[in-house]
């Protein structure tokens, strides 16, 4: 019997971030996966029309399918495309929602590089926020003349390093095209929060929670890799969010257990550090890893991917069942949480007392200070 896992208001999308698993034999999405689900992030550039078909005739159900826009790509020099091209790949694959071109605001540190990054100014910020905007009406527009269903399903991409551009996109929007935002944006939004802070993620979730989700609006969250970011989404009913950290954690060899959250091992090597049975899963329950670390070695790794995705589901469906008024109760009672994530949480409670604004002054002077005041671009 294959494993269904509930439709969640609030849920998480795993990143496919390597062509290898694509083709793998192991995926969620499959019937033949021992649980199923629908649902995957991948990146535009690195996959093709054909793969994507060949996932959709594996599945039962319908895929919840996300990529990126490109843009990322093309400002750390990886690519060339523009935003009329990121619409065609994003049509070709029939993705479920269709993202703006969105230049991130932030500038490689060395040419080519995917991880090392120079944040803006907040001058310089605030630039790129209004090119994405009119690049995205644009594309909007370009839709309506070209693809009408299509446009139903895109998003605009909302930029912030902090809670003020938050609300500069907002006026932005509101000087560019009024109150017709369902109008040229009818997918819903994406937040792309390029911050460490978890009371900054809280605010912008909150934010999230109050201009769109509270009028039915669809709200995904972009590269949200740990449980306590999470933990806070979750509580703000983020509609979807996406993290490749704590999927492809066992690159790293962190495996998650029911037992103990993050067990380091190595997977690629001869012995497996359990004896026997070490997890219950449907993935984990009908293997023998210390017999297929001989034979072959790397389907125990992509085992364990699946392994994590599933226990990371596990902890979605929990926390989806919390009711709002005793989440902040039963998180503490559950799981660690340190001062911060306890104020966090607070935050929301407050907010649903006092009010987004009074709430946010109150609580403002804990925010961590903005990056973007101390570093110059260029
Ligand atoms: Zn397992």
């Amino acid at each position: 019997m294959v494993i269904k896992i509930p439709e969640l208001k609030s849920r998480y999308i795993p990143v496919q971030s390597t062509d290898h698993i694509i083709k793998s034999d192991v995926h969620w999405w499959k019937h033949t996966s021992p649980f199923v689900y629908p649902n995957v992030l991948i990146n535009l550039l690195t996959v093709n029309k054909q793969q994507i078909s060949d996932i959709r005739s594996n599945m039962d159900g319908e895929l919840f399918l996300l990529t990126d826009s490109g843009g990322f790509q093309v400002i750390s020099g990886k690519c060339n495309i523009d935003w009329k091209k990121s619409l065609q790949l994003q049509i070709d694959l029939n993705a479920s929602k269709i993202f703006a071109f969105d230049k991130p605001p932030v500038k490689p540190k060395y040419k080519g590089s995917l991880s090392q990054f120079i944040y803006m100014t907040d001058e310089e910020t605030k630039r790129i926020i209004e090119e994405n905007l009119d690049v995205a009406i644009e594309q909007s527009l370009w839709l309506k003349d070209n693809y009408p269903l299509y446009r139903e399903k895109f998003c605009y991409i909302l930029h912030a390093k902090n809670y003020e551009h938050l609300l500069f996109n907002l006026e932005l929007i509101n000087k560019k095209i009024g109150d017709k935002y369902n109008e040229y944006f009818p997918g819903g939004v994406t937040y792309a929060i390029k911050a460490s802070d978890n009371l900054l993620i809280t605010i912008a979730a909150r934010h999230a929670y109050e201009t769109f989700v509270k009028k039915g609006i669809y709200v995904h969250f972009l590269g949200m890799g740990s449980f306590n970011k999470i933990l806070i989404l979750i509580r703000n009913e983020i509609t979807t969010f996406d993290s490749s950290g704590m999927l492809q954690a066992v690159r790293i060899n962190e495996i998650l257990t029911p037992e103990n959250y993050k067990t380091k091992m190595s997977v690629n090597t001869e012995d497996f550090m359990y004896d026997g049975q070490f997890c219950i899963c449907p993935v984990c329950i009908d293997k023998d890893y210390n017999k297929l670390c001989k034979e072959n070695a790397t389907m125990v790794g992509r085992n364990l991917i699946s392994h994590n995705l599933w226990h990371l589901l596990k902890q979605c469906v929990l926390l989806n069942s919390f009711r709002k008024d005793k989440y902040n109760e039963l998180s503490n009672k559950l799981f660690k949480l340190n001062i911060d994530m306890q104020r966090c949480l607070n935050f929301c409670d407050d907010c649903d007392k006092n009010g987004f604004d009074i709430t946010y002054n109150k609580y403002k002077h804990y925010l961590k200070k903005d990056e973007t005041k101390q570093n110059t671009l260029f």
